[in-house]
């Protein structure tokens, strides 16, 4: 939680509020950790990444 938070913080420092060009709604950056195969060893492992969310991807970040 506080990871993401700092993390929001850093990033509107750099960028105010920026607005999505498709649907006009402001952008966030969220953490998202996705379950990976392993291409070679076949087994899982957790991928964590920074994903931006807007109207667009809502629904597929958070189904
Ligand atoms: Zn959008």
């Amino acid at each position: 939680m506080a990871k993401t938070r700092t993390f929001q913080d850093k990033l509107k420092k750099d960028k105010d509020a920026r607005l999505c060009p498709v649907c006009g709604t402001a952008m966030t950056a969220v953490r998202a950790v996705r379950p990976e195969v392993h291409p070679t060893k076949g087994s899982w492992r957790f991928r964590d990444q920074i994903v931006i969310v807007c109207k667009c991807n809502h629904k597929e970040i958070y189904g």
